[in-house]
């Protein structure tokens, strides 16, 4: 079955209140999600969930040509054709668009057999998966975390049993919310949190160390991940897991921090580091060092249900928490592109299910993105 059209569709929304971590206040947030259609006239969908101005041109300019006319049924194949395309930026946009591609390749190639992308992939190892909420965020003015409780509340009663809060305000007072957020939430709900890149070294350290009573399952990307002895020197001295790369897009990047013991829990995103075909072989990478790999998302339903499917095909590692690894991250803001189809909260078991419907799972009519679309594109095949 062939290729027959790449569309482009830039969406996006500006949260309010802004989203607050360690680095910055989100203000707008903009995704890419292609949709590609065989001759057949089923589609397939995939997503950029960073910045995706610039892969959304490489998308449209280097990709059709080695696409469209091509049998949607070998994914694989097609990954290694856009790998040519990425010139220098082997770590960037050029391979967040690769990665959209490919996500889209392997929706389109499950639905052809009328199967999911885990069943594609070899079969799920699990039905369902552990959540954690993704969330909350730090607020600007003078009082960071003081909207933490009433928030960590309204989780609670939303089935989530895991956390991850946004630290990072200043080491001292992320000792003083989440040794209070421990005594909240119990000795049975995994807390982590998310430093986001903010801190130098001796911040983190000295953050970890007031931290240390609320007993966290991972400290999340503490660093800035260019920054490779760092991130060693930080998870040799910290008692608890340094968990991170969401960043990082290369297999090549992977190998150099899973090499440098930079992490005890590895954070690929299908939408930065490959698709379905690049986290395939992070996990294979991250198995032969025995760190457990799951998939880092913070976006659209489309890279959240890719998620999932890669979830389900991942190795089981027990990390502590309520449940072994891998665990599913699910974005727990306002966020209206997420929950496009349906809320993404975890059942009363605190996990999400893995579909076994053709592909990712879900069928979105493109119409259906109107209130939030800036831009959209089509190349078709000639
Ligand atoms: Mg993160």
């Amino acid at each position: 079955m062939k290729l027959r059209s790449i569309e482009g569709f830039l969406v996006g929304f500006s949260p309010s209140p802004a989203l607050g971590n360690a680095s910055t206040f989100i203000r707008r947030r903009d995704f890419l999600l292609l949709r590609l259609t065989a001759e057949d006239g089923s589609t397939g969908w995939g997503e950029v969930a960073n910045g995706p101005f610039a892969a959304s041109g490489h998308a449209r300019a280097k990709l059709p040509p080695l696409l469209l006319g091509q049998d949607v049924t070998q994914p694989g194949r097609l990954f290694h054709a856009m790998l040519g395309t990425l010139g220098y930026d082997r770590r960037g946009s050029a391979m967040m668009a690769v990665s959209a591609a490919d996500m889209a390749l392997h929706d389109l190639a499950a639905r052809a057999q009328g199967i999911s992308v885990a069943r594609l992939l070899g079969g799920a190892l699990r039905d369902r998966l552990p959540a954690y909420a993704s969330g909350p965020f730090i607020a600007e003015g003078g009082d960071p975390y003081g909207a933490y409780p009433a928030q960590v509340d309204d989780l609670l009663r939303r089935n989530f049993r895991a956390i991850k809060p946004r630290v990072g305000a200043h080491p001292r007072k992320d000792g003083t919310v989440m040794r209070a957020m421990r005594k909240q939430a119990g000795d049975d709900v995994a807390l982590m949190v998310d430093i986001n890149q903010g801190y130098t070294v001796g911040a983190a350290l000295e953050s970890i160390r007031h931290m240390e009573e609320a007993d966290l399952l991972w400290v999340e990307e503490p660093l800035q991940p260019e920054d490779i002895a760092g991130c060693r020197s930080v998870a040799h001295s910290a008692r608890c897991a340094i968990a991170g790369g969401e960043a990082l897009g290369s297999l090549a990047a992977f190998r150099d921090v899973l090499a440098a013991g930079c992490y005890a829990v590895l954070q690929p995103d299908l939408c930065v580091c490959g698709g379905f075909s690049g986290f395939r072989r992070v996990a294979a990478l991250a198995d032969a060092f025995d760190v457990p790999a799951m998939p880092h998302v913070f976006g659209t339903l489309v890279n959240a249900h890719a998620a999932i499917q890669m979830g389900a095909l991942l190795t089981t590692r027990r990390g502590g928490g309520p449940m072994p690894y891998p665990f599913m991250e699910v974005d727990v803001t306002p966020n209206p592109l997420l929950t496009l189809l349906g809320s993404m909260d975890p059942r009363a078991d605190g996990t999400v299910a893995v579909p076994d419907a053709p592909g990712l799972g879900f069928d979105l009519a493109p119409e259906r993105l109107a209130p939030w679309l800036v831009e959209q594109w089509r190349v078709e095949a000639g």
